[in-house]
């Protein structure tokens, strides 16, 4: 992309509006725009990283076997009304009447929707275990909205469900979802730590929230430091292997880790006093095991082998996706700009030509970005005429892993100048090593 044909909306001033840096940053580098509260559009930098988190989603819920779809946002009253939740889930519910006085609302979450595509479908113990999911915005009217888009009214999320016979099989299923969040996390360049929780308006027994430790998150935490040595790395896992699925979930929930909502200081107490942590973070997902507390309301049964119906057990698993954006910003920054993961990053590498006209520089930098391109690299070429010092300062903001700078002073001794956003530290190469470098 040549940054004079791209919208990159980028501001000078701080917006006043923004209390926290991934917020700043956010609307700064032209990411987002509030369209009203809680609610806003996604410009191209922006969708940019929010499509690659999704696709690294997407990808992590396929191999664990998990099958993608989509459901609409807006839901029918009635199946909440079966469940007895559109009586329960109160203000935070957006609630629409339609021209023919029907009750509608924009779906803050959809165990009742999905329940009943299962149960007009499925209906026998042969058709499981199954899992569906979807990546599809959310509604929430949230009491307080800020931060952005970390807590937005509407919001993007992925939420799974998990259909199986047993209690037995739907734990599997969570243990499943447990292990592929820890990879999906890991390859965004977060650690989001597993916490025990409190299941609130989705219901049941056994909920792991996943957080990220950052200051400016809005849950207190409580941990034994030795869970944040814990790497998930590039283990080899097969998901239909019971032991090894729950081997991973004993080895990262087995030291204290707990939300404010479940902590207990006499078991805390116990944690050697140099290894307790009293934190705060960011709630990027949670699973849920909530047992038949859907199905048996609203008649989800399968025959099982005996013939006898019984109905399923079933669990509900979130990722906050459009909030994650925020979540990686908050973990990943410094005082000039945001700095990208490699994995989620909106462009793999800057290209600035330091003087847009000059026509050795304008060669050099055509010849790397079709370099960097044939590598299948999506490069932001800074190609305008605006100082260098701006166009670093623009750099350094959007937070490219790489920048490559390209001047005629250089080039008359056949280098450029490969910066590393992380470590700032920067090298003198030729055009071809530097391309080989960042590939
Ligand atoms: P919170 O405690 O932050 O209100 P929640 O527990 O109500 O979140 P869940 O029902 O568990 O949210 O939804 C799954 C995920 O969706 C959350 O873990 C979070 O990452 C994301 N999420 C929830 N509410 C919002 C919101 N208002 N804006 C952005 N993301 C959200
Ligand atoms: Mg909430
Ligand atoms: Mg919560
Ligand atoms: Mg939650």
């Amino acid at each position: 992309m040549r940054l004079s044909r791209y919208f990159l909306p980028v501001l000078k001033e701080t917006p006043a509006e923004a209390q926290i840096v991934s917020h700043r940053y956010m609307l700064r580098a032209g990411m987002i725009k509030q369209a009203s509260a809680g609610i806003y559009s996604w410009l191209p930098l922006g969708f940019r990283v929010l499509r690659k988190i999704e696709n690294i989603v997407h990808e992590e819920q396929i191999r664990a076997g998990h099958i993608p779809m989509l459901m609409p946002t807006l839901q029918s009253a009635d199946l909440w009304r079966e469940s007895g939740r559109y009586d329960d889930y109160g203000e935070e519910m957006l609630r629409i009447t339609d021209r023919h006085d029907r009750d509608m609302l924009y779906g803050p979450t959809n165990e009742e929707l999905i329940t009943d595509i299962f149960r007009s479908h499925v209906s026998s113990y042969r058709d499981l275990p199954l899992t569906l999911y979807h990546i599809q915005w959310k509604f929430r009217d949230e009491i307080r909205p800020r931060f952005g888009v970390m807590r937005g009214r509407e919001f993007l999320m992925k939420d799974g469900y998990n259909f199986d016979l047993t209690k037995e099989d739907a734990l599997h299923a969570y243990n499943r979802h447990l292990v592929s969040y820890l990879r999906t996390y890991e390859r965004m360049g977060l650690q989001a730590i597993p916490m025990r929780a409190d299941s609130g308006p989705i219901g049941g027994d056994d909920t792991h929230e996943f957080l990220v430790l950052a200051d400016t998150g809005e849950s207190e935490v409580f941990y034994d430091s030795q869970i944040t040595e814990l790497k998930f790395g590039d283990r080899e896992i097969d998901y239909d292997d019971r032991a090894q699925c729950q081997a991973v979930l004993e080895e990262f929930t087995s030291r204290y880790a707990r939300t404010d909502e479940t902590h207990d200081e006499a078991v805390f107490n116990q944690i050697p006093e140099d290894r307790r942590r009293v934190a705060r973070g960011i709630e990027v997902g949670q699973i849920f095991y909530f047992g038949t507390k859907y199905s048996e309301p609203m008649g989800a049964t399968v025959q099982g082998p005996d013939g006898k119906a019984v109905p399923v057990h079933m669990g509900s698993h979130g990722i906050g996706v459009s909030r994650l954006v925020g979540a990686i910003i908050e973990a990943s920054h410094d005082e000039r700009g945001i700095i990208w993961p490699e994995g989620v990053t909106p462009f793999h590498v800057g290209l600035v030509n330091l003087k847009t006209g000059d026509a050795e520089a304008d060669a050099a930098c055509e010849a790397i970005y079709a370099a960097l391109v044939g590598k299948g690299l999506e490069p932001l070429y800074d190609d305008t005429d605006e100082r260098a010092g701006g166009k670093f300062a623009t750099m350094d903001l959007i937070g490219l892993p790489w920048r490559i700078t390209v001047g005629p002073r250089g080039l008359k001794n056949g280098v450029v100048e490969l910066t590393s956003r992380r470590t700032g530290e920067s090298e003198e190469m030729s055009p071809e090593a530097a391309v080989e470098r960042v590939a």
